[in-house]
């Protein structure tokens, strides 16, 4: 069987060797005689994957103590909404940087709910940076400042983070979350859908510092922080099938040898592709400027429609699949997720420095 060569943006490539562990276990996990979506949530041994799951994230991302690991329905989406009615309060502000679509979709929400302001904005500029540091109106009043840490439409990524002293900082990192170290400690809260480097859709990550969960009878109890966190993620039933692939996920980053080691393939993967666009002479456009480079979702342009057309089908025909930009903004984009390997990478360089020198010699096929 031919596995593709999948740089899809979300859901996206999942590392074999999880696919191959899940698929040895489907029918009978740990002797139950039993898949794993067929187990009680209440049983020991999904309680047992639960437990792992949280504590291996816990020992990946050196969360400390007084952080909880909450694992949610309703995608990153919902954090949209549950982020201010659960941290945002009726006489302050929730602060937003606004670098893509999925920031813009947060801020939409959080209007709905309370009272916001723009702490800084790339839009503009097409979102094609990441705001500097000593741009942004960081308010010592605010409920919290939200970023998304990778912009996954426009290909922009944070590489470093405000200091928002005592103001939470909120971060979306759905895709860019376990791609390299960070200090969680910088973070009141950090949301990640599960879809690109988690594992499959339908399961949220939610880590969130202990001080920042409040009592909060005032919400429905599926919404509220402090409902999930005392009952361990397990109010009502959770995907249990996302969580448990989401513990391969996890064991198999732990067995890459952590995120120092994740992070250099990940640079190692975006310099290549980065050096198939800069290397063009123009023929390939990268989207982002220098310094604001995402190394999860690499966002580039052809000269004019016909030759991406016939670049993407091309690309289909050799067995790459996920290279569209995302519908809203057209254009190219290679997502690179921890589980693409460095082999796919290659074959994509090849394929585009050979798709340019015939298109520059050719024009069409
Ligand atoms: N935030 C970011 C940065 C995303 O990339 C996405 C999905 N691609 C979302 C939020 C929305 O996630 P979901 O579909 O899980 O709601």
């Amino acid at each position: 069987m031919k596995r593709a060569l999948n740089f899809n943006a979300g859901p996206a490539a999942l590392p074999e060797e999880v696919l191959a562990k899940a698929q040895s276990e489907w029918l009978n996990i740990r002797n139950s005689g039993m898949s794993v979506m067929e187990l009680s949530h209440r049983s020991s041994i999904f309680e047992d994957i639960h437990h792992s799951a949280i504590h291996s994230l816990k020992e990946i991302l050196q969360i400390p103590s007084n952080y909880e690991v909450l694992f949610l329905q309703g995608g990153a989406s919902l954090q949209f909404s549950m982020v201010p009615m659960n941290l945002n309060a009726p006489d302050k502000y929730a602060d937003y940087v606004i670098t893509g679509s999925w920031s813009e979709k947060a801020l939409k929400e959080a209007q709905k709910i309370g009272k916001t302001r723009i702490a800084g904005s790339g839009k503009n500029d097409n979102y094609t940076h990441i705001p500097k540091l000593d741009e942004l109106s960081v308010s010592d009043d605010a409920s919290y400042l939200h970023i998304t840490s990778n912009n996954t439409i426009y290909g922009t990524q944070w590489h470093e983070y405000p200091d928002t002293k005592h103001v939470p900082l909120a971060a979306d990192m759905s895709s860019d979350i376990l791609s390299k170290e960070i200090e969680v400690d910088k973070f009141g809260l950090i949301y990640a859908g599960a879809q690109k480097n988690l594992g499959p859709s339908g399961v949220t990550a939610v880590i969130i510092r202990k001080d920042l969960i409040h009592e909060s009878s005032h919400l429905p109890s599926m919404l509220s922080y402090n409902i999930h966190a005392k009952n361990n993620s397990l109010y009502n039933t959770p995907p249990t099938f996302a969580i448990y692939l989401l513990s391969l996920v996890l064991e198999w980053v732990k067995d890459k040898g952590g995120l120092k080691e994740i992070e250099a393939m990940n640079t190692k993967k975006a310099k290549l592709i980065y050096k198939a666009i800069d290397e063009s002479d123009g023929f390939y456009k990268g989207h982002a400027r220098s310094g604001s480079r995402s190394n999860m979702n690499i966002t580039f342009t052809l000269p004019g429609e016909a030759a991406e057309k016939q670049f993407l089908q091309q690309a289909a025909e050799a067995g790459f699949t996920g290279l569209n930009g995302h519908r809203s903004i057209g254009g190219c984009r290679a997502s690179i997720y921890n589980a693409v390997p460095y082999s796919h990478c290659e074959q994509l360089f090849d394929f585009m420095n050979a798709f340019k020198d015939t298109y520059k010699k050719c024009g069409t096929r």
